[in-house]
């Protein structure tokens, strides 16, 4: 009998209590989008803050999964329990992930996966990220020359990418697989057909989403006749998508690329009031892409994480290969120095990011420029301990490439990681970008909008070709970092986190607190976030750190504060056992034996 290390009392108990919720969505910003429109806008969180529940470190000897619900989580040890591998694990929690938190990701996403092998020693990545159809061009996010509202690109047909996550994720199990693919399915089904309670984080999304109740197949599903929400508790099934999940257990991957469940979509998105142009070639067509593994050293470890086209792992590597050179492990992860040097950091990773990075099947990336350590160092030299250096500027990093450009990515995601008992370890960051996605449900599952992540420009200020503007097949820009650390060629730390850009300061900041300041995984997700994405230094709104907000002013910092929902799930592999961490301001839950 697989034994529950961590309480998860909270979380039933929190099913039929009245759920806590911070005062609603922040509304979704107002987009006219070019280079510069979109700082604006950057610090927009439109999957709210639901609250915010104490987690207790927690402990296994053989095996552990860490997700962002517990029922997905459970899903994972029982496969684990059952003699699956890691690989095994993660597909069978994602599967449930979709039915159980649909507004985060799901089989009409895309998403990254970062494999370590035990028996080869070595660290794999799957790219499942989304691709525009072949029909489309620059143009796709302009309205009258002029790029479109952001909300309505979000909200419609256009923003939808040919789905990655179900090739992505067979392509997981073709090389890491144990168990029968049709096995992984199993718990999906039953949760589908048997039910699961409505959670209060689910239902607080949902009572603040009217684009969501706009489209009838969504509103049927999630809000009763009346319209509202269901409740806090309430049993809901997915027939539709028990149906497909049989499918594919039955007929294997190819049976959501084409056929009646493609035809399905395609139908779905261009009859959409603002429709777009997936056709049923692009859905053919999609491929998942085995890409060589990023990772650099970093003092006694070597981190590794997902390549471009996400900028995710690139900008946590230039964060902390930066402070490497600075004193930031000599102060306490919430003191004012830390900050400083963190958020400088940040400015000056985010600077290249939104200078160079996008697809590399489309643009040339310089990566190892961006990672050379003279070049990291020259950068940190750029840091003035005592005043802040304000907006930084982009690196050359040795190479030249066009801007990759501003692109506004909301948080709408989710992070996994599972440890198996042979060794073999899986960080994967799933998503159908903005909470509920496209708001477009087929059959049972929603569709992304994760087009709204190129640059809707497709010049700069200056005239120039914009590395993340729209291009037919190519992968929008990512900032998701399911990343690994390594000690002596083995594992001992995964992480990653949903939140949009932000994601690039919850998951350094998580591995800086493990590997540098000694907290433990669950402490290293705890720490109250801060950082900068080039913008204003960022204080999460309501904890402790916000008490700098003075201080730093006074350095030349200009400071906001506001929500921060990350979603970190995280393991620490020791010799003794594995330790598991989930974020406390989402729903998640680490379990194992
Ligand atoms: N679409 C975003 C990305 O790929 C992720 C959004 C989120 O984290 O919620 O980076």
């Amino acid at each position: 009998m697989l034994r529950r290390v961590r309480l998860v009392t909270w979380f039933f108990a929190a099913l039929w209590a009245a759920p806590v919720f911070s005062s609603g969505t922040p509304p979704l910003p107002v987009r006219t989008v070019n280079v510069t429109a979109a700082s604006a806008a950057v610090h927009a969180n439109p999957e709210a803050a639901t609250g915010y529940a104490e987690r207790e470190l927690a402990y296994a000897q053989h095996f552990m999964v860490s997700a962002a619900n517990p029922i997905a989580a459970r899903a994972g040890a029982d496969i684990l329990a059952a003699g699956g591998s890691a690989a095994d694990a993660a597909i069978a929690t994602q599967l449930v992930l979709n039915i159980v938190e649909p507004q985060s990701s799901g089989i009409g996403g895309g998403g990254f996966i970062v494999n370590f092998d035990a028996a080869s020693g070595q660290v794999q990545a799957y790219d499942g990220r989304e691709t525009a159809p072949r029909s489309v061009d620059a143009e796709l996010f302009l309205q009258d020359g002029a790029p479109m509202q952001f909300r309505e690109a979000v909200n419609s047909g256009r923003s939808v990418g040919a789905p990655g996550l179900v090739r992505a994720l067979a392509m997981l199990h073709g090389e890491h697989g144990r168990l029968p693919w049709a096995q992984l399915f199993e718990p999906a089904i039953a949760v589908a057909e048997q039910g699961f309670a409505v959670s209060p984080r689910l239902h607080g999304l949902l009572s603040d989403n009217d684009a969501l109740r706009a489209q009838a197949d969504a509103a049927a599903y999630f809000y009763d006749e009346q319209g509202q929400p269901w409740p806090v508790g309430h049993l809901l099934k997915n027939p539709a998508l028990a149906r497909v999940y049989r499918t594919l257990a039955q007929q294997g991957p190819d049976a959501f690329y084409t056929g009646w469940l493609a035809d399905r979509m395609v139908q779905a998105v261009q009859e959409h009031a603002v429709p777009g142009q997936l056709q049923a070639t692009d859905l053919e067509g999609y491929r998942a892409v085995r890409r060589e593994p990023l990772c650099m050293p970093y003092k006694v470890y070597t981190l590794c994480g997902m390549p471009p086209p996400s900028a995710g792992p690139l900008a946590v590597m230039q964060i902390l290969g930066i402070l490497s050179h600075t004193e930031i492990d000599q102060y306490a992860p919430d003191s004012l120095q830390a900050v400083h040097y963190f958020s400088e950091a940040g400015r000056l990773a985010f600077a290249d990011r939104d200078a160079w990075v996008a697809d590399p099947d489309f643009v040339d990336v310089p990566v190892s420029g961006l990672l050379d350590p003279d070049y990291l160092q020259a950068r940190a030299a750029l840091i003035d301990a005592h005043k802040s250096m304000g907006k930084a500027r982009a690196g050359s990093a040795g190479a030249v490439s066009a801007p990759s450009g501003q692109t506004l990515e909301l948080p709408a995601t989710t992070h996994l990681a599972v440890a198996d008992a042979d060794g073999n370890v899986v960080s994967m960051t799933t998503s159908i970008e903005s909470a509920f996605g496209s708001k477009i449900f087929v059959e049972g599952f929603l569709l992304n909008n994760q087009l709204t992540d190129f640059s809707f420009s497709a010049t700069g200020e200056d005239g120039a070709a914009i590395a993340n503007r729209v291009e037919p097949g190519k992968r929008p820009r990512s900032s998701m970092a399911p990343m690994l650390v390594l000690h002596n060629g083995k594992p001992v730390m995964a992480i990653g986190s949903p939140g949009g850009s932000a994601i690039i300061n919850y998951v350094a900041k998580a591995i800086l607190g493990v590997l540098d300041w000694n907290l433990d995984i669950q402490q290293a997700i705890d720490q109250p976030h801060y950082g900068s994405r080039n913008y204003a230094t960022e204080l999460e709104q309501g904890s402790a750190i916000a008490r700098h907000a003075d201080a730093l002013r006074a350095m030349g910092h200009e400071v906001r504060e506001l929500d921060f929902p990350s979603g970190l799930q995280g393991l620490v592999l020791t010799p003794t056992g594995i330790q598991g961490g989930a974020d406390p301001r989402r729903e998640g839950l680490a379990i194992g034996q």
